[in-house]
């Protein structure tokens, strides 16, 4: 992949910046076109972009727990009296935005994408080419839903992973983690999102495996694998229902019976990191572009 990437110009890496790829403007064409395609389908399947920055002061990755559980992978930045740190991932962002204002429950589903960039500290040994990197960027998006709207989000995002999985000609399959233990939230509403999430895969008529205990202590996941024409599986895509930042924000919307309810948030991706999707990409079709 190196080799294909020199001799073809697409990219390289530099000491002066550990982990972070520099795109020639034949690797940027690449980039951007991944990006676009992404972009015309968010247009036509009712995503909004949003854009926010990048470092931000530690009081907000305390509220999310990042700072708890993360910090040894983030970058920080210490200006005087204050210390801030890069973001590694953009859903703090996003539950800022949604508690700008009193939400409605006809706002609702709320879906925003961001391409920002991300930082995370791998350490350097585990650095390499780039599926190993410490800057890239996600088709990322968070949905903000009522539990009623939750079954036809899931089943939307499976939607949009098989059209752009079958633009590659990738085969994939799919993984229902369900709750660890220990595991936060209460079990009724976990019952409710794995049963759901469980209907959705039924519906959606393509393979996949139930993978008891695995899911984030946060909610219960769908991860897709996919397979490459060298036989290889990849993790890109993953949907990641989560009952916990909603609480942490205190994420609320009016209901249409005038009370307060919380919404359930989706983390999702396609495509997972760009870089590391170039890289498979690259080896899938072998450099013939
Ligand atoms: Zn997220």
């Amino acid at each position: 992949m190196l080799f294909l990437s020199q001799a073809q110009e697409l990219f390289f890496f530099h000491d002066v910046s550990p982990g972070s790829c520099f795109f020639m403007p034949k690797g940027a064409h690449i980039y951007n076109t991944l990006t676009d395609f992404i972009k015309s389908e968010y247009r036509r399947r009712g995503f909004s972009e949003v854009v926010t920055p990048t470092l931000y002061s530690t009081s907000l990755w305390e509220r999310s727990g990042h700072w708890e559980h993360y910090s040894e992978n983030m970058f920080t930045v210490t200006c005087e009296p204050h210390t801030f740190a890069l973001k590694p991932m953009n859903c703090p962002a996003h539950c800022l935005m949604f508690e700008q204002r009193v939400r409605s429950w006809r706002e609702l589903p709320i879906r925003w994408a961001d391409f920002g960039a991300l930082h995370r500290n791998e350490h350097s040994g585990a650095l390499g080419g780039l599926t190993r990197v410490r800057r890239f960027c996600q088709d990322d998006a968070h949905i903000f839903c009522t539990p009623e709207q939750l079954e036809e989000e899931i089943t939307a995002c499976l939607d949009f992973v098989r059209s752009v999985y079958r633009v590659f000609g990738f085969s994939f399959h799919c993984l229902l983690s369900t709750r660890p233990v220990p595991c936060l939230g209460e079990p009724a509403l976990w019952d409710a999102a794995e049963q759901q999430l469980e209907s959705s895969l039924k519906q959606f008529e393509e393979h996949w495996e139930l993978n008891p205990g695995d899911g984030a202590f946060y909610g219960p996941k769908i991860d897709i694998q996919i397979r490459d024409a060298l036989g290889r599986q990849h993790q890109c895509a993953t949907i990641q229902l989560d009952f916990q930042l909603p609480i942490r924000f205190n994420l609320q919307y009016t209901g249409a019976d005038g009370q307060m309810y919380r919404p359930i948030m989706i983390h999702r991706a396609v495509l997972g990191s760009l870089e590391r999707m170039i890289a498979i990409l690259a080896e899938n079709f072998r450099g013939k572009w």
